[in-house]
């Protein structure tokens, strides 16, 4: 639940969504009962914490812009109940949208800070996500399979233990490209082989990297 202070900020927020093309009530919804703010330390968190921009989180990571949450999270179309894997915890704050939106949240993050910061966040706030310290390119065996599972840093490939821990009927959004820029898919699993892929323009994300050596 947000505070007053920053309810009117967040409508702003609303507004500028809608404007962009986000339609789906549920995640605007969402949007509008997670307090990005506490994510944000004091001196930014009048001034940032609703506006539509990626900012820094540490460790060279960003909290996502809230127009690429709501953009991926409206593609993933989830229902109550449905199981989800992200892959990318950063702040907490898309793991949190996912449980305002009903489902069952599990996140893998590779920084141990962004993992504890996130954890914390998370279970201050109510959000009961299952949040695991590891290589997000593995995916989450035991766990699967899932209806949903969606990437929040850009992916050079799209993974294969990702795909198969996908549910038959189960969709992925990835974004997927090299470069400073990722063109962002959706992966519908069709039957056990068969994918059905589709593109959805250029997103910029900060890249998925390979698991920390200790
Ligand atoms: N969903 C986050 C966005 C964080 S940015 C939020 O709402 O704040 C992407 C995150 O992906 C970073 O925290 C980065 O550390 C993490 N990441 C990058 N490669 C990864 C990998 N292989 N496995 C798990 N997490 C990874």
């Amino acid at each position: 639940m947000i505070e007053n202070k920053y309810k009117g900020l967040c409508n702003q927020l609303i507004n500028e969504l809608k404007v962009k093309g986000i339609e789906d009530i549920n995640v605007l919804n969402a949007i509008s009962r997670v307090p990005r703010h506490l994510l944000f330390d004091l001196v930014f968190r009048d001034k940032f914490s609703y506006q539509d921009i990626a900012f820094p989180i540490g460790e060279g990571q960003t909290i996502s812009q809230p127009y690429t949450v709501a953009f991926q999270s409206e593609l993933l179309a989830l229902k109550k109940g449905d199981k989800i894997l992200e892959i990318g915890t950063g702040s907490g704050y898309q793991a949190a949208v996912l449980c305002e939106m009903g489902a069952k949240v599990f996140s893998i993050e590779r920084h141990k800070p962004l993992f504890n910061g996130a954890k914390l966040f998370l279970a201050q706030n109510n959000y009961r996500a299952q949040l695991f310290f590891g290589d997000g390119f593995k995916g989450k065996k035991a766990f699967c399979p899932f209806d949903g599972i969606i990437v929040t840093c850009g992916a050079p490939y799209i993974p294969n233990d990702l795909k198969s821990q996908l549910k038959i009927g189960g969709r992925m959004v990835i974004p997927v490209g090299e470069g400073d820029v990722q063109q962002m898919k959706l992966i519908v699993r069709l039957d056990s082989e068969k994918y059905q892929e589709t593109n959805f323009g250029d997103f910029k994300f900060v890249p998925m990297l390979k698991s920390i050596k200790n």
